[in-house]
């Protein structure tokens, strides 16, 4: 299988309201079964997710936890705010949001945002704006897209943050290699690849992470569009997930 992966050039900052449908395809003629990867902080923008620090009111917990975790309260609130569940406080917030995804600080940004006292929720529903990108999309082209929703995270056990995948439309979340054979005749058992968090991480170095204005990525060849029900399958159901159970057990002792 073959592949080719660009960025696409000169996207303007967006703003809240801001077409990224359009203003992707004035600026890439896009194929039929193209993926795009697109960075959760402009579709973020797009959705007007900015909010001020100085507009948000720290609770008496929000205070102590900024005080252990040497942060400010205004930004421990914002996380409390956008979680359902917050499985670690210290030494940093690890929460679960309510669409289901487990990440550091709720995902909640400074980088790349303007205004000092401003940051940058993850987008609400990111299935959803991975859905109506994609229909936008075939409005505009014609064309049946896969969309990817990314953002920069870290890891557990490993340093170094990685692209994830956060939501997606057009593409199902893993590849099912379950009852396929190896080299050798051998039927695999387990493996299900976590398919649009592969594609996160590789289209994450074409972004990068600073100044370089890249926040789309096209990927053209892999052929892996499908009709998806979005990223819910990547979670881990709450009984299975063992490492939260013993997680939340160390905290109660
Ligand atoms: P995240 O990983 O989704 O949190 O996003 P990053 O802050 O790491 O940004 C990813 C890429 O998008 C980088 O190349 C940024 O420079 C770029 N980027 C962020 N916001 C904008 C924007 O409004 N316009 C453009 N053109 N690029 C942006
Ligand atoms: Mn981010
Ligand atoms: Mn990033």
């Amino acid at each position: 299988m073959n592949a080719a992966v660009f960025a696409v050039e000169n996207i303007p900052l967006i703003k809240k309201g801001d077409d990224i449908a359009r203003i992707l395809i004035q600026r890439a003629q896009l194929s039929e079964h193209d993926i795009i990867a697109i960075s959760s902080t402009v579709v973020s923008k797009s959705e007007g997710r900015v909010i001020s620090l100085k507009n948000v009111n720290p609770t008496e917990r929000a205070k102590l936890i900024a005080l252990n975790n040497k942060t400010e309260p205004q930004f421990v609130q914002a996380v409390l705010d956008e979680s359902v569940e917050i499985l670690l406080e210290s030494p940093f917030l690890l929460a679960r949001m309510k669409n289901g995804s487990i990440c550091v600080n709720a995902g909640i940004d400074h980088s790349n945002v303007e205004g000092s006292d401003n940051i940058l929720l993850l987008p609400e529903d990111p299935d959803k704006s991975a859905s109506d990108l994609k229909k936008s999309l075939f409005n505009y082209t014609g064309k049946n897209i896969s969309v990817i929703i990314t953002d920069t995270n870290g890891r557990a056990f490993r340093i170094g943050q990685t692209g994830a995948a956060i939501g997606c439309a057009g593409i199902k979340p893993t590849r099912d290699w379950r009852g396929t054979k190896d080299l050798f005749g051998r039927v695999l058992e387990v493996k299900n690849e976590g398919i649009v968090d592969e594609i996160a991480g590789f289209t994450n170095i074409l972004m990068g992470e600073g100044n370089g204005g890249l926040p789309i990525v096209v990927i053209r060849g892999l052929d892996l569009y499908s009709e998806s029900d979005g990223i819910k399958e990547l979670y881990r159901p709450e009984n299975e997930d063992v490492i939260r159970k013993a997680i939340l057990k160390s905290r109660s002792v």
